[in-house]
């Protein structure tokens, strides 16, 4: 606390991402990078930037870029839009089209950036708690609301909605924008990209931190009807008009091209995933049915903090939220085959 502060930054609750730990040789399963590595054709996008252009701005527009989106979706690229991560997008979203009269909805289980957004930039919330199996239902959607956004698969819980049940949300709500999360998605859920031309209410993040291996890179994208996008435009315009540099441009257009390498690696963590959910299952666990990169399971006789705690003292990171209803459980990301085979057999020695 500062007198310096504005009253706004005294009251914020800021986010707090997994860590970052500096040691080596950790197991580190907490913050669901995939382990896999970027397309090399990406590396290489990047190297052939690296000279004295980069005293040039980038392309404000990222034209390139939306347009090989737009390409690989399907839509135009005036319905794509660009960002410093999906976690940039998602605050323009929450500034642009989610501060309304009404208080917005979202799961009482989910990715606690969202509150944070709310905190920042005054957005009014109802929580709408998962089912007891954590499951999303929409029925609970068909109610007044200033706005709607919900991951899918969620996060934590790794829980997909069928796009039916996606669409149920968008429809019932035609005066509410209705944001679908899908940092995951390539992980085994569909997406609700190709329901956009049909509903000018729905907004669909993505992000090439997850299943394109990119998170250091920081780029996420946005697609919906191109008055969706304009608002977050505007925003972008008002805010920082050059989010992503001319390294993570290059990168990104050649990490869409590659095809190849996308599918292969998430195809690797799919089998991963399978592998260890039913050694883990053998083990006691309940693991939650995940259609992303990381697995939400919890031990019949075990607590969470506990697990979580002796797993770190082997050199192996997980996540555990201390917050009720899901204390007890751990949220893993699948890593390779290797990290593990660490994993089960460190969970192995401690549940037995
Ligand atoms: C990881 C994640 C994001 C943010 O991704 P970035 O593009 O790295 O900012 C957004 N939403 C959810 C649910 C996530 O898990």
């Amino acid at each position: 606390m500062s007198k310096f502060w504005s009253s706004l930054v005294s009251q914020l609750k800021p986010y707090v991402p997994g860590e970052q730990p500096k040691m080596e040789r950790l197991v580190k399963l907490n913050t669901n990078e995939n382990p896999y590595g970027p397309s090399p054709r990406v590396l290489e996008a990047i190297r052939a930037q690296l000279d004295e252009r980069l005293r040039l701005y980038p392309d404000p527009e990222s034209e390139q870029l939306r347009s090989v989106i737009a390409t690989c979706y399907g839509v135009s690229p005036e319905q794509v839009f660009v960002g410093n991560g999906s976690d940039e997008v998602l605050a323009h979203i929450f500034q642009g089209l989610l501060k309304q009269d009404r208080p917005i909805l979202f799961p009482d289980i989910t990715y606690s950036f969202y509150p944070v957004y709310c905190g920042l930039y005054g957005v009014e919330s109802q929580l709408v708690p998962l089912t007891g199996d954590f499951e999303i239902d929409p029925q609970d959607y068909l109610v007044p609301n200033g706005g709607i956004i919900f991951p899918n698969p969620n996060a934590p819980t790794g829980r997909a909605l069928p796009l039916v049940e996606v669409e149920r949300i968008v429809a019932g709500n035609p005066d509410s924008v209705v944001v679908v999360d899908e940092a995951y998605v390539d992980f085994g859920a569909e997406s609700a990209v190709t329901l956009v031309d049909r509903y000018p209410n729905l907004l669909v993040s993505q992000t090439l931190s997850k299943a394109r291996s990119l998170a250091g890179l920081r780029v996420g994208l946005a697609i919906g009807h191109r008055d969706l996008v304009e608002a977050l435009n505007r925003v972008k315009n008002s805010f920082n008009s050059y989010p992503l540099d001319r390294l993570a441009q290059a990168g990104a257009v050649a990490a869409f091209e590659d095809e190849a390498w996308f599918n292969e690696t998430r195809q690797r963590v799919m089998d991963e995933r399978a592998r260890v959910t039913l050694a883990m299952t053998a083990m006691g666990f309940e693991v939650l049915p995940s259609s992303a990169n990381f697995i939400f399971a919890r031990h019949a006789s075990q607590k969470g903090a506990d697990l979580a705690l002796r797993l770190r003292e082997r050199g192996i990171i997980v996540r555990h939220f201390d917050k009720p209803r899901i204390d007890d459980f751990l949220r893993i990301t699948i890593g390779t085959a290797e990290q593990n085979d660490e994993l089960l057999q460190a969970l192995k020695g401690l549940v037995n």
